[in-house]
């Protein structure tokens, strides 16, 4: 908890300076502002995509952008306000891969303490077969199991997805999988 930094310097509600400390009542540190007492929380942000299936293939995104531009990618973003997880996962999947989609369930949750970061990807189903390359995609392909390209995945949190599925898809059960990722290195550039 320590370690973590906080990049606010200025109250965002009166623009004074803020101080990091632990404020009456708690037990952790906080940018709390020296004017007018506003204490500023920083909690962990929730990412929301789909796992989209269609037929036997899975559709991937090769992202155009950074962290990790260049490698394959499972459509999905930051949760919005005033979203449900399951509307920010659609919404995600139209941006990444202009695909529409049908939810079928939740299926991974991941907790990435390391970079207070929660993944929450849903099943989805192709509404049309119809996709493209989003904004910060350069390229949407839907893929079979055999031909998935393992090396140049862009997070953990997409191997372990698509590693349960593939499992999963034998026996057609697919519960929640829920998981804690450790960090790991960077591997090299496609
Ligand atoms: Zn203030």
């Amino acid at each position: 908890m320590g370690s973590f930094k906080y990049p606010m310097k200025f109250c965002s509600t009166c623009s004074a300076p803020v101080t990091v400390k632990v404020p009456l009542g708690d037990n952790r540190p906080r940018a709390v502002c020296d004017a007018c007492g506003a204490i500023h929380y920083d909690n962990p942000k929730v990412v929301v995509g789909c796992l989209v299936v269609a037929g036997s293939s899975v559709l991937l995104c090769r992202r155009g952008i950074d962290p990790r531009s260049g490698f394959w990618t499972l459509p999905a973003g930051y949760l919005e306000k005033g979203e449900t997880t399951e509307q920010g996962a659609v919404r995600e999947t139209w941006e990444e891969a202009r695909a529409r989609v049908d939810i079928d369930s939740l299926y991974t949750i991941f907790d990435l303490p390391y970079i207070s970061q929660i993944y929450m990807f849903y099943r989805a189903r192709l509404r049309d077969g119809r996709f493209s390359a989003g904004e910060e995609t350069v390229e949407a392909r839907v893929f079979v199991e055999r031909d998935i390209p393992w090396g140049e995945l862009a997070f953990p949190v997409v191997d372990r997805t698509l590693e349960h599925y593939f499992r999963d898809r034998r026996n057609n059960e697919f519960p929640i999988r829920s998981e804690s990722i450790k960090k790991r290195p960077i591997r090299r550039q496609p």
